[in-house]
């Protein structure tokens, strides 16, 4: 990581209370919850075209369910076992230092409020939470009702009618309407949360400095996000360990794992307030 572009990024943090953050898949690396692409990615070993859209799924379904069960029984116990690592727990930090206003995530793994963060706003869902199709009540779920979920998944043995059975557990009818529900979450395809977006695009375009971290910039129209806010004057400082094509955007590269990154910006954050 140059020397200089940290001390740069140190010295705009620490004099700004109009930070926003914007998170991907990568500040949840060294939690120990795999991303989608890289090395060991999600992808390498769910093909997303199968794996990260309801038709490709439902295909699976018929096809290949003791792998649909050990997909969804690898994301959620990732989840369940992940601790918010320093990344998240610096963002909490500059929230109640009243630097950070809000955090844009992609992440569906809760780890920025379990962090401590409570202005999140979440563009692609909360794997803790389901959502009627019909009325759009949403509830969220607690650890022990997940951890019930990943034992039902089991793919021992696991056929097509057993995980049948353990979908319609999970995924019990809506307590108001009846209606059938499903996660909380952004497939492919799907439309993004529409306040959500929009709370998004506002804190984006109205921010002084927009953190992007560990995101490929790939996921469109999440992606779009750095491109407004550039657009708005705003500057952009990005930390990934490889370059991505938001880097070219970006004022300043912090190059290295989120973890690392953040923990020498706080310091030298903190020693700048002093
Ligand atoms: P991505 O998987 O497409 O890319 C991950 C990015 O993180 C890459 O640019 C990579 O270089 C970087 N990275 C890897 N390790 C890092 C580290 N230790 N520190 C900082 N950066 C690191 O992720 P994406 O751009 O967020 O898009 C994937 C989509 O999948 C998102 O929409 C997200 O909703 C979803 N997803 C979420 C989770 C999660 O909730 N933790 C995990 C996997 C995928
Ligand atoms: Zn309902």
């Amino acid at each position: 990581m140059e020397e200089n572009s940290l001390i740069q990024a140190a010295n705009r943090i620490a004099s700004t209370q109009g930070l926003v953050a914007f998170t991907g898949a990568g500040i949840s690396e060294e939690s120990g919850i795999p991303t989608f692409r890289g090395n060991g990615g999600l992808w390498d070993r769910y093909p997303p075209e199968r794996f990260a859209n309801m038709a490709g799924l439902l295909g699976e379904f018929f096809l290949r369910p003791k792998r649909v069960a050990t997909f969804l029984q690898e994301i959620l116990r990732s989840c369940l076992d992940a601790q918010p690592n320093p990344a998240h727990v610096a963002l909490a930090q500059w929230e109640a230092q009243g630097i950070l206003r809000a955090v844009l995530t992609q992440n569906i793994d809760t780890l920025h409020e379990r962090a401590g963060c409570s202005k999140i706003i979440k563009l692609h869902g909360s794997i803790d939470c389901l959502r009627c199709t019909d009325c759009g009540f949403k509830q969220d779920l607690d650890a022990t009702q997940m951890q019930r979920w990943v034992q039902v998944l089991s793919p021992d043995g696991i056929g097509r009618r057993q995980l049948w059975r353990a979908l319609r557990k999970i995924l019990s009818p809506c307590p108001y309407c009846g209606g059938r529900r499903r996660p909380d979450v952004v497939f492919f395809g799907d439309l993004l949360p529409p306040d959500a977006w929009a709370e998004a695009q506002q804190a984006a375009s109205l921010c002084q400095i927009l953190l992007v971290i560990g995101t490929s910039g790939l996921v469109r129209p999440a992606a779009d996000l750095p491109l407004l806010a550039k657009k708005a004057g705003t500057i952009l400082i990005e930390i990934n360990p490889k370059p991505t094509p938001l880097t070219p955007l970006a004022d300043l590269y912090l190059e290295g794992k989120a973890s690392e990154v953040m923990k020498e910006l706080v310091e030298r954050v903190d020693s700048i307030r002093r």
